[in-house]
């Protein structure tokens, strides 16, 4: 409902089998906030994420978004509901135009621009959001290449705007910088940065400078478990995260 946290997590754990991969989990997203969650490979942080994204049931605790308790629904109702998200591995068509893949993610939108499109005239008005969103990762001159012909990086950047173009209340971001160059970071970063301030963002990301440089608060997990959530900066000056993340990175 209105004014309720973006996104709330109580108590949340998975277990694989023997494997306890998160451990009692809670945070919360505010309207607009931007939120990151770093840790060590094999910390938990993306069964984290595909248990708020709706891949995975947690074996424990409750996921709530916009204040509907969601840890039982489906990624399709989530998206419905208003969550954007992206994929660790790519979820790309490579032998599709950069166009097409954008309208293509256009057809997992939320309930809201679904009904607006179809008000609009629904083909025309996808491919002005399409368009829209492909301004906005800047590329825009790319549209009618072939995604395979797209380098990493601007693969990453389609990637949002395909979770960008269903028009989401919340975006969940899946380690955007994994795999890219300095250079590739730097524009991704840039991306990010320049959403609009009211989307509230949950990111992702074993890179602690990216995480922390984007974000208004961030937690860091630690073999499935809680270590510190604090501004970027109590969290960079954190004991544990320090011996954490000492010449990991
Ligand atoms: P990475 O940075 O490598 O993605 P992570 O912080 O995202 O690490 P997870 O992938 O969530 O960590 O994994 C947490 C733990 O759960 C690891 O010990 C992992 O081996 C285990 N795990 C994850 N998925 C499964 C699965 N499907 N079956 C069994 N064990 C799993």
């Amino acid at each position: 409902g209105a004014g309720a946290p973006a996104l709330v997590v109580s108590g949340a754990g998975k277990r694989y089998g023997g494997v306890q991969a998160v451990v009692d989990i809670s945070l919360e997203l505010a309207p607009g906030e931007r939120m990151g969650v770093i840790g060590p490979n094999g910390a938990g942080k993306t069964t984290l994420f595909k248990m708020i994204a709706g891949d995975v049931r947690p074996t424990t605790g409750a996921i709530e978004i916009f204040g509907r308790d969601v840890t039982r629904m489906s990624t399709a109702r989530r998206a419905r509901l208003g969550v954007g998200r992206t994929f660790q591995v790519s979820n790309l068509f490579r032998d599709m135009t950069v166009l097409d893949n954008v309208r293509v993610a256009a057809r997992g939108g939320t309930a809201k621009a679904r009904v607006f499109w179809r008000t609009q005239g629904l083909s025309d008005a996808v491919t002005q959001s399409a368009f829209e969103h492909l301004e906005s990762v800047g590329l825009m001159s790319r549209r009618n290449d072939t995604v395979a012909n797209l380098s990493h990086g601007e693969q990453r950047q389609l990637e949002i705007a395909m979770a960008l173009v269903g028009e989401p209340d919340l975006l969940l971001l899946d380690e955007p910088a994994a795999g890219l160059s300095a250079t590739e970071r730097t524009t991704l970063r840039e991306l990010i940065e320049q959403l609009p301030r009211t989307l509230p963002i949950l990111l992702i990301e074993h890179d602690m400078s990216l995480a922390l440089g984007l974000t208004d608060r961030v937690m860091c997990m630690e073999n499935g478990k809680h270590v510190v959530t604090g501004t970027p900066e109590e969290v960079r000056e954190h004991e544990k995260v320090k011996e954490i993340y000492l010449g990991r990175r």
